[in-house]
């Protein structure tokens, strides 16, 4: 931590949050930055109690606060980056540009598995798999949700390998959470017929609409976490197709994807040998996330 003179700090503030609102920055984006990498509660910057102080107490000196400020005023840059953090459900989650922003929406996928797993308790008890896993977010929530499970977690990039371990080692699953570096099912073929859950939050985004994203995202997150090929469904139609010779009779298969995908989704679990089909929304209403179990009697041995 290096301690930043007061007054300088109350300077600098002034013409940060100038620049915010002459660039249609939210300030509540400054109060992140801030919240994260100094030692700034809520109510002393909402109440400016801090001038009453000498110092305050920064993870960086003020010409880096300043230099990482700019950065996300004139570039763009995400202010999770920046912080090199974010929250996400209970967590707060290890982030760099190797990994995409884990997103609010995406924490409901988590509480669909929940209530899956309330209604068929000896999934919980299983294998379950997080493909695309990223900053590994997904992985680490159900590690959290089943104590019971074994959970793998898979990324074809091996920067965002390194970040989800971290992310599990601080969340203390390290342990239960095995990762692997590798494309989809490839690393992961010991588990045919074996696994109780797949879940993904895959790339998802149409090729031509990654580039016309807002500038945070289409300048600074990973295009391999977003873009899922001329219709955005590449990914989603080879996890429908190759989930089944991977998950238990019953399995549960959830993915999360983008505003008008669900039919063709849809069509595809059921055309191959899903059921129990269910569409749910996220919070704005937007149809996100697919469920299907596989077909075929849970008691059955599978070969
Ligand atoms: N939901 C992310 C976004 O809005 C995309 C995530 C994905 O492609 N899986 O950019």
């Amino acid at each position: 931590m290096s301690p930043i003179v007061v007054s300088e700090f109350v300077h600098w503030l002034a013409q940060a949050k100038q620049a915010a609102i002459a660039h249609s920055i939210s300030l509540a984006e400054l109060d992140w930055l801030l919240l994260g990498v100094t030692d700034l509660d809520r109510l002393s910057l909402k109440f400016e109690t801090y001038k009453t102080r000498s110092h305050i107490q920064c993870e960086w000196p003020i010409a880096t606060l300043q230099a990482k400020w700019h950065q996300r005023i004139y570039n763009n840059v995400p202010v999770q980056y920046l912080v090199g953090r974010t929250p996400w459900r209970q967590f707060d989650l290890i982030v760099s540009d190797a990994v995409l922003i884990p997103r609010p929406e995406t924490e409901c996928i988590i509480d669909l598995v929940a209530e899956v797993i309330a209604k068929s308790p000896e999934l919980a008890l299983g294998h379950w798999v997080d493909l695309g896993t990223g900053s590994g977010a997904i992985a680490i929530a159900l590690a959290d949700l089943m104590p019971h499970a074994t959970i793998h977690a898979i990324d074809t990039s091996v920067d965002a390998l390194a970040i989800a371990k971290l992310n599990s080692e601080q969340w203390g699953n390290g342990d239960r959470i095995h990762f692997y570096h590798g494309n989809w099912f490839e690393p992961i073929v010991h588990l045919k017929g074996k696994l109780s859950g797949m879940v993904s939050n895959p790339p998802y985004i149409p090729s031509k609409a990654v580039l016309v994203l807002q500038p945070e995202v289409t300048d600074h997150e990973p295009h391999l976490a977003l873009d899922g090929g001329e219709d955005g469904l590449d990914c989603l139609r080879h996890l429908v197709t190759t989930a089944t010779e991977y998950l238990v009779p019953s399995g549960l298969w959830i993915v999360e994807m983008m505003m008008g995908q669900m039919d063709t989704v849809v069509e595809l679990l059921e055309n191959t040998g899903y059921e129990q089909i269910v569409r749910s929304q996220d919070l704005e209403g937007v149809e996100r996330f697919a469920i299907g179990r596989r077909s075929g009697n849970p008691g059955a041995v599978v070969v």
